[in-house]
């Protein structure tokens, strides 16, 4: 069956619909761009696999949806992993402030706390999506949900809305029908968290149309170890500088200060989980190493170790870590540092002292892997950004398919960055398809 939706280039009551535009998602960007389109005139559907809109926003910042981070321009795309430079147009065509606009104009109070970090004074994610609901009824956006969609095909020799014959149009297939579209966004997000609906679809339709996809992979997410040590699970700890290093090389390649937390398998909390976007693309031969004492270099500690040991010549070395580690770390030190537990202080010679002062300030662990898509916050790859036009988000192979949200290659670490990326880009592709 084949069958158009809607007649091109009619006048209703809203005015004289321009574009008959197809959105494949709506999730946050989804619903993002098919508003911004629809209210600049344009005939706009949006197909949802699941039975309502934003599944994946209602668990956004712990179902408080950190909707986006109000640092300057700079620092928003040092937190972009990879090609930052493609989203500097749609971050300044629809920035922070005008995401904390938009949502208050919808009447939805935001708060901005540590970090730049912007919430719904509710702390309701819940409220986010229903603003946009709201938002996308008003602007006449018909939202056809628990109908995914199967293929989308070029129907070469459809026609154009100003009666050219052979011009690009869309065969939208989903499950219960065929469709006719002009335009098609494709706003099917990444991989990550598959049970809210984003299963990597658009993927496949990007690439059936003939783009390039930057293979998916999971970040924000756990890192795994080659040799978990059972004694440190459940072991969190604060204000350390986690680095990853090359293990050829040697070469610190990625730093974060904060928190972390061992894990069964290995490590996540904070710092872990940004540590994992820089490096999900490549994971061979990193090393995690944990600087647990980063306010003191190395000869600063070196001191406090002396005066340490001096002042408590006849304890055991097993009994004289307590000051300077966590209960549960200590173990798990002393095995590494090769020092006989049981051996008074001022038996420590000089060199096995420096043993311990190397792994204070770098406890090394060699990296096996990250965890699946199913625990990933966002997925790194997907649509080549070198094919998509950074203003407009439009394809440069196919006239008329337009990307935005989770689906391109672009993401960032937490803290808004990824929900303004999914703002802004629907921004640049529902103004250029409403156009
Ligand atoms: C636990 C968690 C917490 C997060 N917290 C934050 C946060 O606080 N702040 C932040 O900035 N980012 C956060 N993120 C990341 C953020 O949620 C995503 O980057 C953002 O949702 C991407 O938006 P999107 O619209 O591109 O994709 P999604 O939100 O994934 O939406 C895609 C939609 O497309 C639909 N779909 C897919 N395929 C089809 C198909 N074939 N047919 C029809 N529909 C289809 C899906 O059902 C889905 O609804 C979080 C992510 C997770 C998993």
């Amino acid at each position: 069956m084949f069958r158009a939706t809607e007649p091109q280039n009619i006048k209703t009551e809203r005015g004289l619909i321009l574009y008959n535009i197809c959105v494949v998602g709506g999730g946050a960007a989804g619903l993002f761009a098919a508003c911004r389109a629809a209210g600049l005139g344009a005939a706009v559907t949006v197909f949802e696999r699941n039975e309502k809109a934003g599944k994946k926003l209602y668990i956004t910042g712990k179902g408080r949806c950190n909707v986006t981070n109000l640092c300057g321009v700079p620092e928003f795309l040092r937190s972009v992993y990879g090609n930052s430079k493609f989203l500097l147009s749609a971050i300044n065509s629809f920035t922070p402030a005008d995401t904390v606009a938009f949502f208050e104009g919808l009447g939805v109070p935001l708060k901005t706390e540590r970090g730049d970090r912007v919430f719904p004074v509710s702390d309701k994610a819940s409220d986010i999506i229903r603003a946009l609901q709201v938002s996308a009824a008003a602007n006449g956006v018909r939202m056809v949900f628990n109908e995914r969609v199967l293929s989308i095909k070029r129907a070469l020799g459809a026609v154009s809305p100003e009666g050219e014959h052979g011009a690009n149009g869309f065969k939208v297939t989903t499950e219960r029908g065929v469709y006719s579209f002009d335009r098609v966004i494709l706003a099917t997000g990444g991989k990550s968290y598959p049970a809210t609906g984003s299963t990597g679809d658009g993927y496949v339709f990007a690439e059936t149309l003939g783009h390039k996809i930057v293979p998916p992979v999971p970040a924000l997410v756990p890192i795994l170890l080659s040799k978990p040590d059972p004694l440190l699970q459940g072991l969190s700890l604060k204000n350390i500088r986690a680095d990853i290093i090359s293990a050829g090389s040697g070469k610190v390649l990625f730093s974060e200060f904060g928190e972390m937390l061992f894990t069964d398998k290995g490590v996540s909390g904070p710092v872990i989980l940004s540590l994992s976007g820089r490096i999900a693309r490549d994971l061979k031969d990193k090393i995690l190493s944990v600087d647990l004492k980063p306010a003191l270099d190395f000869e600063q500690l070196d001191k406090r170790l002396l005066r340490d040991f001096s002042e408590n010549i006849n304890k055991q070395y097993k009994n004289s870590l307590a000051e300077l580690l966590p209960k549960s770390l200590i173990p798990h030190v002393i095995i590494r540092s090769g020092i006989n537990p049981e051996i008074p202080l001022n038996k420590v010679t000089r060199e096995e002292r420096q043993r311990l002062l190397n792994l204070l300030k770098g406890l090394t662990f060699q990296i096996s892997g990250t965890g699946g898509f199913a625990e990933a916050v966002i997925t790194v790859g997907g649509a080549e950004l070198s094919e998509i036009n950074p203003k407009t988000m439009e394809s440069k192979l196919v006239p008329g398919l337009y990307f935005c949200g989770e689906i391109i290659d672009a993401a960032a670490e937490t803290g808004g960055f990824n929900l303004q990326i999914a703002w802004s880009t629907a921004f640049a592709a529902g103004s250029a398809v409403g156009a």
